[in-house]
């Protein structure tokens, strides 16, 4: 553990909590868009824990559970390793209350592309650029990472998303996910050697676990959001011996036991208003309705039905511009939901 760590303009010695910047880019004013970060270093040796939250610029709630853990919960004078709070990932998309960033329409963590954006482009694109400030600065120093999102309206479950596929991270992973101590969805996707130098998949390289966490009601800070996200972070920190005290259960909230696998977006075949029947988390029959999507006119046009024997986590509907979620209407083609199974059904 070094005596000072350094993110950014920030320099946090042993026992300090910094504010600072990480350098961003510059819009045709001349105006800078940076990061704001803060840092964290214990008087002890430990890990590094970096805290991200808002890489979509509408998810929001990440940013309070930073702020509450690093402003109100952990003190640096008997912090074991150091923390790093990056509260809004990407300002381009923030400031603009959009998904992705509005100047070049990408997204920081390279999702939803066939062609992924890379942290490994200085000279690139302005969102390019923010990523790879992201990776120098932040990633690049953290030996784990949470990354927090979050899912809309209507009720969404909690969950975490892990992938076991690459052994240098699992074991980790696993142990992130089950301190965090909510529906936990894994795949097991083996890093392949020519894959995109993604925020992500670099930390894969570089041996660094990172946790997918979804809190729900995205778009508002408000409960139990803050209080389930800074309770299963806190967890993290004490199953690594960050942070004296032993881990709480999650409570309150649905949780699907066993081990949870993605099963696929349900997408509209029909135009219109949705309205949904079944909560996120109540257990479906494969053909069971869990939606109608009806006109202007009051008619039902379709009866959307489970694809398998499983759950729905959340209702991202609507789809529109990249951004999930937007509205309580659908195109044909939109999302509708994320349906998965458990290995307990
Ligand atoms: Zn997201």
């Amino acid at each position: 553990m070094p005596t000072s760590l350094t993110v950014g303009t920030a320099t946090a010695k042993r026992g300090e909590l910094k504010k600072g910047v990480i350098k961003g880019i510059e819009l045709n004013t001349t105006t800078s868009i940076d990061i704001p970060v803060l840092v964290m270093n214990g008087e002890k040796d430990g890990p590094t824990l970096l805290m991200v939250s808002t890489q979509h610029g509408i998810e929001i709630q990440g940013i309070e559970v930073i702020l509450k853990i690093m402003r109100e919960r952990v003190n640096p004078k008997s912090l074991r390793g150091a923390i790093i709070g990056i509260p809004v990932e990407n300002p381009l998309a923030f400031m603009h209350h959009q998904y992705l960033s509005w100047i070049d329409n990408l997204d920081l963590g390279g999702g939803g592309s066939a062609s992924p954006l890379t942290a490994d482009q200085p000279s690139g694109t302005a969102t390019e650029r923010l990523a790879h400030a992201l990776w120098e600065e932040a990633w690049s120093k953290a030996d784990m990472v949470v990354n927090i999102h979050c899912n809309v309206r209507p009720d969404s479950l909690f969950f975490t998303e892990i992938n076991i596929g690459n052994p240098s991270t699992r074991e980790s992973l696993e142990r992130m996910a089950k301190a965090f101590g909510v529906t936990n969805v894994v795949e097991s996707v083996p890093l392949k050697e020519k894959a995109p130098d993604t925020l992500a998949n670099l930390a894969v390289k570089n041996s660094v676990p990172d946790i997918l966490i979804e809190l729900i009601d995205g778009r508002w800070i408000s409960e139990p959001s803050t209080t389930v996200g800074i309770r299963g972070v806190l967890n993290i920190m004490k199953e690594f011996d960050m942070i004296d005290g032993s881990i709480e259960k999650q409570k309150g909230i649905t949780i699907i036991p066993g081990v949870c696998t993605f099963h696929g977006i349900v997408r509209a075949n029909r135009g219109g208003l949705i309205r949904f029947k079944k909560a996120p988390g109540a257990f479906l029959k494969r053909g069971d309705i869990f939606a109608e999507i009806y006109d202007l006119y009051g008619d039902v046009l379709e009866q959307v039905k489970s694809p398998v024997n499983g759950y729905i986590w959340a209702y991202p509907c609507g789809d529109i511009l990249g951004t999930p979620g937007s509205l309580q209407a659908v195109q044909t083609g939109a999302n509708i939901a994320y349906a998965f199974t458990s290995s307990d059904k």
